[in-house]
């Protein structure tokens, strides 16, 4: 990686007894942002009543909402130098091509900080298909964080996705799937996902570089079976949401199974800031080359970022630069 990439990045919010400050001379990428359309942040009232996975997370005043600006200020507060920014599943297939193209939107004011991810509703194969067609060929890095709030992932769910799938296989980019723990306390959002058809998808689809969110729900483990492992070689794991759910012991036990490059610094911005995964990565025991690889650059080596042919910070697609509205509508033969 180029020098150019390890700005020194300042990690403020550290408790009090650490001392106000630390740095570290590492390139802090975060792979989970959540960006939601603006009028949804300005009015979350009627959403929450015509879409009912949506209204399970957010109808409590809790979950918060943000803005472009909200997220370009935690960036430059905790040194973050670029995040992947995506927005909800949403059942409408018009609401998710409008969050999907204000996504685009703040990619084009932020370039070099802003990694467009493209959200796909959730359960329709045809609009899915479209919308996954349109934003891959407009330019977006990937698809995420794909979900299916309102009633879990069923096989049925995960086989639907196999065409958008075979489009990032196409355009190499990453698949960000929320995956959560089949067991422990009720939250928000949490859904009963079928392992089963998970990896089934996943092996069905070889050459996809899979990012499953939440530690992968614990899946992870089942790599200590060699057919699993076998299955799940080119699959990561981000960190979204682990203070909430795991014991620090988490970043070593994952990194130990599917090894120290795959697991990803994902805040679920602004579910919680970086400082509390710094904390459990301070709790672990994990310095050096291991906290630098987990907060940004095991993530700039699977987005190729600063590699030769990088000219803007991102390695988009072909047709990157073009509106993704002005894109080619999905071809039947493509
Ligand atoms: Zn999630």
């Amino acid at each position: 990686m180029g020098d150019r990439l390890l700005a020194t990045s300042t990690v403020e919010g550290m408790p009090s007894g650490h001392g106000a400050r630390r740095t570290y001379e590492v390139m802090i990428i975060d792979s989970h942002v959540h960006l939601l359309p603006r009028r949804v942040q300005h009015d979350r009232t009627p959403f929450c009543r015509s879409d009912s996975a949506f209204g399970s997370i957010y109808s409590s005043s809790k979950a918060k909402l943000v803005s472009e600006t909200d997220i370009l200020h935690y960036m430059d507060r905790y040194g973050i130098e670029k995040a992947i920014v995506f927005g909800f599943p949403w059942e409408d297939p018009g609401l998710v091509r409008e969050n999907n193209d204000e996504i685009w939107s703040f990619h084009q004011k932020h370039p070099e900080r802003i990694i467009p991810f493209a959200v796909l509703t959730s359960g329709q194969r045809e609009p899915s298909l479209k919308e996954a067609a349109r934003t891959l060929e407009g330019g977006f890095a990937g698809f995420g964080e794909l979900a299916m709030y309102h009633h879990g992932w069923r096989l049925a769910d995960f086989e639907a996705l196999s065409p958008s799938l075979q489009l990032a296989q196409m355009k190499r980019v990453p698949v960000i799937i929320h995956v959560n723990e089949p067991v422990g306390h009720h939250y928000p959002g949490k859904i009963p996902v079928d392992f089963r058809g998970l990896l089934r998808i996943i092996k069905a689809h070889a050459e996809v570089d899979f990012i499953l969110a939440h530690f992968g729900g614990g899946i992870f483990v089942y790599a200590l079976m060699p057919e699993v492992a076998k299955i799940l070689s080119r699959t990561y794991l981000d960190t979204a949401a682990s203070p909430y759910l795991y014991d620090p012991k988490v970043f070593r036990v994952a990194a130990d199974i599917m090894g120290v490059d795959k697991i990803l610094f994902g805040s679920d911005y602004p579910l919680l800031p970086l400082s509390r995964y710094v904390k459990q990565l301070e709790e672990a025991g994990i310095d050096g080359d291991m906290r630098e690889r987990i907060l940004g650059r095991n993530l700039a080596d699977l987005l190729k970022l600063g590699k030769d042919n990088d000219t803007s910070g991102l390695v988009l697609g072909t047709d990157f630069g073009r509106s993704p509205s002005e894109a080619v509508e999905c071809r039947e033969d493509s």
